[in-house]
């Protein structure tokens, strides 16, 4: 696909700033106030560069409970350019670039974070890349990543492969959502319905040719990570949940030892009650009985949490609520789900 055909609709471009929209930044902000000032002017500077007068920056409040949100509505004043979503509460970093992607107009759209980590003057050597590849997804791969904790890093490496190993999809190894996508890979993300988002293994999923972009993540600008332990805890879950059966096939495996165990105690039980006199124990029966449970509650957990999923899903509930656009047409947002 070459930057020239035009791939978004019509009815998809926003009212203000119209006309044909070449580059869409996507830039999820949950309390980064401190650096949204240098955020946005290096954004401009290379989006500008390499696309002059014909992108836009979208940010997502994600329910910010400091000065992001004035910050940004300053900034979409002074510049058309900029377009603004805040969500009534924290929605969390994959919804919130969900809801970026959803109202995103451009031929391109460039995924970064707002703390700087993804460089944005990156963005003319991954345009390069995807022209000269002809691929739908340059995805940034991290070659270094600085002013992160060892744990932080030692957690990811372990995540990535455990997953790449034991899921379905050719996940890239040590990528993040720092991306570059076209139009159609964008819209094929937002027709996805699931509630549980792990986008960067939805982009995988969606095939198409994708190449990696290696760079070395720097550390974050301002503030602090907005990724805490429970976050990350919390997408990794859904990422294995989401791709791959290894709760599923841990059960299963368990529940095949456990009953090869089960079968032992029970022809040990009958053994010793031909050839011993015994006064049947009491303790193999508080075993029996106590594993016995313990497995069986082990797999109503898993598969409960299957069930629940199927069912959540089955809801279709909106991903996430709007709560007010600077900068979109209303009839848009209303569409997106
Ligand atoms: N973020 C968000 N909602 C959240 C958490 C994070 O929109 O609930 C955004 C955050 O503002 C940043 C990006 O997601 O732009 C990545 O977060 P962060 O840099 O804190 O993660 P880390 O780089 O530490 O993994
Ligand atoms: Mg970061």
């Amino acid at each position: 696909m070459t930057l020239d055909q035009s791939t978004v609709s019509q009815d998809a471009r926003p009212i203000v700033g119209a006309g044909h929209t070449a580059l869409s930044v996507v830039i999820p902000c949950f309390n980064e106030e401190e650096g949204l000032g240098e955020l946005l002017d290096r954004t401009r500077a290379a989006a500008a560069a390499r696309f002059p007068e014909r992108f836009e920056i979208i940010l997502i409040d994600d329910g910010s409970t400091d000065n992001s949100w004035e910050r940004m509505r300053a900034a979409a004043r002074a510049d058309a350019r900029i377009r603004l979503i805040r969500l009534s509460r924290n929605h969390g970093h994959q919804l919130a670039l969900t809801a970026g992607l959803s109202i995103a107009s451009g031929d391109l759209v460039f995924v970064i974070d707002a703390d700087l980590q993804d460089p944005p003057e990156l963005l003319a050597a991954m345009v390069d890349r995807m022209q000269a590849d002809q691929a739908d997804v340059v995805f940034g791969v991290r070659r270094q990543r600085e002013g992160e904790t060892y744990f932080k890093k030692f957690s990811a490496s372990l995540f990535y492969r455990l997953l790449s190993r034991h899921s379905e999809i050719d996940l890239p190894l040590d990528a993040g959502d720092f991306r570059l996508m076209t139009a159609r890979v964008a819209r094929a993300l937002c027709a996805m319905p699931e509630q549980e988002r792990f986008i960067r293994g939805m982009v995988s999923w969606l095939g198409l040719k994708q190449v990696p972009f290696e760079y070395d993540r720097e550390p974050r600008f301002a503030g602090q990570t907005k990724y805490p332990l429970k976050k990350m805890l919390r997408l990794a879950g859904d990422a294995f949940m989401g791709f791959s059966m290894i709760p599923l096939r841990f059960a299963a495996q368990f529940a095949g030892l456990m009953f090869a165990i089960l079968l032992g105690v029970t022809g040990y039980a009958l053994f010793s009650w031909i050839a011993f006199d015994t006064v049947s124990g009491w303790t193999s029966l508080m075993v029996l009985v106590a594993f016995t449970s313990a497995v069986q509650f082990l797999l109503l957990a898993v598969i409960g949490e299957y069930i629940g999923r199927t069912y959540l899903g089955q809801k279709r509930r909106p991903l996430f609520v709007v709560d007010e656009v600077v900068g979109v047409d209303p009839v848009h947002v209303d569409r997106v789900r």
